[in-house]
């Protein structure tokens, strides 16, 4: 369960993160939604610890992980992390990139491994190298990865990004069961709404650096808080 309370980040003066509170459930998506320059990617900089907040504090699974005083290191945290630059590890092999956040890695855990890789259809490529895998087939890579040290909180930035239209629905609802399974608190990045109304239990619509609306998709899409979360909604089919 992951709970961002209060959450300001000013660059130059600006706030670019506006007193951002929400919380997602353990098994629970939720999809910060919102246009470029809106403050997803530095909301979710900061849950990971790469960046830190003027205001606010983090919790996980009821833990405080941190607050203008307290610091927990990004790697101690236990979340999970799945980024559009963050790339495979191009000199390991398959096996060897999903076991490395693990203690002892591939050898010391080849089951957890094989039941991830064979739960994103990747067991085959089990001795392969990133550089001879498809985009998509990377990012399931990626994604196993990501949920390889079992994390309480994986956060996701654009993942689907870089891939084909046309694999792209398939990858996400195989994505998402998979986290369901899992039972991970995900927060998930996206500017796409017809992703956030696929794969979202939860909304939390971005502008400006606030949450102008949060619920689930259906609300959102039936009673937008405004003309402008309207227009954004109507291209969906
Ligand atoms: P996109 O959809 O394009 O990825 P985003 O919602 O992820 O956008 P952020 O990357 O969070 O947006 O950036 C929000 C704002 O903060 C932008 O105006 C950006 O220029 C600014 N910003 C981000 N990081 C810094 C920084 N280190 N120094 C100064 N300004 C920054
Ligand atoms: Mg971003």
């Amino acid at each position: 369960r992951l709970e961002v309370q209060g959450l300001t980040r000013r660059f130059d003066g600006r706030a670019v993160v506006d007193d951002v509170s929400f919380q997602v459930e353990a098994g629970q998506v939720a999809c910060l939604l919102g246009p470029s320059g809106c403050g997803k990617s530095t909301t979710l900089r900061i849950v990971a610890g790469v960046d830190m907040q003027d205001t606010g504090r983090i919790l996980v699974d009821g833990q405080l992980v941190c607050d203008t005083q307290f610091r927990i290191p990004p790697e101690q945290r236990a979340i999970g992390l799945m980024f559009q630059d963050f790339a495979l590890f191009p000199h390991l092999p398959v096996r060897d990139n999903v076991a490395f956040g693990l203690a002892g890695g591939w050898k010391a855990n080849r089951a957890r491994v094989a039941e991830l890789l064979e739960r994103v259809h990747m067991s085959r490529h089990i001795d392969s190298y990133p550089h001879e895998l498809s985009g998509g087939e990377q990012q399931r890579v990626a994604l196993a990865r990501a949920l390889a040290p079992r994390p309480r909180v994986l956060l996701m930035d654009e993942p689907f990004s870089g891939l084909d239209e046309r694999l792209r629905d398939g990858i996400r609802d195989e994505t998402l069961a998979l986290l369901k399974e899992e039972g991970t608190a995900v927060l998930l990045v996206t500017h796409e709404p017809h992703e956030a109304m696929r794969m979202a239990d939860q909304i939390l619509l971005m502008r400006g650096g606030r949450i102008v609306q949060q619920g689930a998709p259906y609300n959102l899409y039936n009673a937008p808080v405004d003309r402008q979360a309207a227009g954004f909604f109507s291209d969906i089919n």
